[in-house]
C-alpha cells in the first residue's frame, strides 16, 4: 500500500463489542480536514476495515488484537504503522486507552505530544493542535519542531466529518512485539448499563445537575429533562459528594470532559473547576436563582428562577413539542 504525502495516521479505538468507538468519527473527520487519513485500528474483528470506511479512512491497517496484555500491544503496532506510513501527524482519542498509548508512544519515539486538543489545522510547517485551557478561559495553539505530533483529541471536540470511503483498501499490519513490559490482563468482567441514555462522555446533548438540587429523589428532574431531549446526565462535584449520583457523572477538572452541542446547567453555580469540562461545549443553557452565578458569564442562554419551577414547565413544554 503507498501512503500519501500528507498522511495523517489515526488509531481508532476499538470497543469491547468489537465495534470501533464513537470517537473515530471526529478523529478521522479531523484526520480529512488536515491531510490523508489512514486509520490504524488493533482488532480482530473483520466488519473494523469497512466500518472505518464508512466514516471516511481510504486506507485502513489492521493490527491483531494481543487480548491478554494492556496498551503494548497497541504502541507496538502504532509504532509499526508510522514507520510504515510517514505520516504528518498521529491523531489518537483523549479516553483513558487512547492517552495512555500517546505517552507511551510518544516517550518510546522521542516525538512531540499535543495532550487534550479540540481542533487541528495546517499550516506551512505542519499540523497545528488547538487546546482549550484553564477552563476554556484560554484559546492555545501547540505544534512540535521536530518529527510528527502524537495529538490526543478531546472527545465529542470535532464536528468535521470526513465523507464516507465505499471500498476502503485495508491491509494486515505486520507487528514485531517489542518485548517491552506490559500488565497483563486476567479477565475482564463486563459492568452492564441498564441505562438507555447517551454516554457522559462524548454525547451531544448534556444535562447536568448541581447542589441546588438539593437531594438525590429531587435529582430525577435533571434525569427527566435529559430524556426527554435524548441528553446523557452529568453533574457537578458538589452533587457527587452530596451523594445525588455517582462519581462517573462528575463533569469537570477532576471528572469527564465534555464538549456537546447543548450543555443544560440545573442548580450549577459555575465554578471555575466545572467550566473546565463543559465551557466549549457550543451552545450552554443555565438555569439558577441567583442571577449573579457565574455560569450566567458563559451561558448562551439563561434562566434566572428556582429550577423546581422552571424546569417542569420546560419539560411539559418539550413533550408538548413532540406529540
Ligand atoms: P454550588 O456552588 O453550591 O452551587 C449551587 C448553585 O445552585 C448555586 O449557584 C445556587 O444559586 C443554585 N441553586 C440552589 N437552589 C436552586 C434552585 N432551587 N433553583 C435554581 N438554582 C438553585 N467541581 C466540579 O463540578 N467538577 C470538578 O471536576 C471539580 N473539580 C475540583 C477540583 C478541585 C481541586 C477543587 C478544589 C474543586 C473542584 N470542584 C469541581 C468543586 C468546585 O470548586 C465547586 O465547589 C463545585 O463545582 C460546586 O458545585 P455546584 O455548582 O453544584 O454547587
Amino acid at each position: 500500500m503507498a501512503f500519501a504525502d500528507d498522511s495523517i495516521l489515526v488509531l481508532l479505538d476499538v470497543m469491547p463489542s468489537g465495534e470501533l468507538a464513537k470517537s473515530a468519527a471526529g478523529l478521522l473527520g479531523a484526520a480529512a480536514s488536515v491531510g490523508t487519513p489512514v486509520a490504524l485500528i488493533v482488532s480482530d474483528a473483520d466488519s473494523v476495515g469497512a466500518a472505518a470506511g464508512a466514516l471516511g479512512a481510504p486506507s485502513v491497517l489492521v493490527a491483531p488484537a494481543v487480548s491478554d496484555q494492556l496498551t503494548v500491544p497497541v504502541v507496538d503496532a502504532l509504532a509499526a504503522a508510522a514507520d510504515l506510513v510517514r505520516p504528518d501527524a498521529i491523531l489518537i482519542s483523549n479516553s483513558v486507552e487512547g492517552r495512555d498509548v500517546a505517552g507511551r508512544y510518544a516517550a518510546r519515539s522521542r516525538s512531540g505530544l499535543c495532550a487534550d486538543v479540540v481542533g487541528v489545522s495546517r499550516d506551512a510547517e505542519g499540523v497545528v493542535a488547538h487546546h482549550s485551557v484553564y477552563g476554556g478561559a484560554y484559546n492555545v495553539d501547540a505544534s512540535v519542531t521536530w518529527g510528527a505530533p502524537v495529538i490526543t483529541v478531546r472527545q465529542g471536540a470535532i464536528e468535521a466529518r470526513a465523507d464516507a470511503v465505499e471500498s476502503p483498501s485495508v491491509e494486515t499490519l505486520t507487528v514485531a512485539p517489542s518485548g517491552k513490559r506490559a500488565a497483563s490482563i486476567d479477565k475482564i468482567d463486563a459492568a452492564v448499563v441498564t441505562s438507555s441514555r447517551p454516554e457522559l462522555r462524548g454525547a451531544g446533548k448534556v444535562v447536568s445537575g448541581g447542589r441546588g438540587l438539593g437531594s438525590q429523589e429531587k435529582f430525577a428532574l435533571v434525569e427527566q429533562l435529559a430524556d426527554v431531549l435524548g441528553a446523557a446526565v452529568g453533574a457537578s462535584r458538589a452533587a457527587v459528594d452530596a451523594g445525588y449520583v455517582p462519581q462517573s457523572y462528575q463533569v469537570g477538572q477532576t471528572g469527564v470532559s465534555v464538549s456537546p452541542q447543548l450543555y443544560v446547567a440545573l442548580g450549577i453555580s459555575g465554578a471555575i473547576q466545572h467550566k473546565a469540562g463543559m465551557q466549549t461545549a457550543k451552545t450552554i443553557v443555565a438555569i439558577n436563582k441567583d442571577g449573579d452565578a457565574p455560569i450566567f458569564e458563559i451561558a448562551d442562554f439563561g434562566v434566572v428562577g428556582d429550577l423546581f419551577t422552571v424546569v417542569p414547565q420546560l419539560i411539559a413544554a418539550l413533550e408538548a413539542r413532540k406529540a
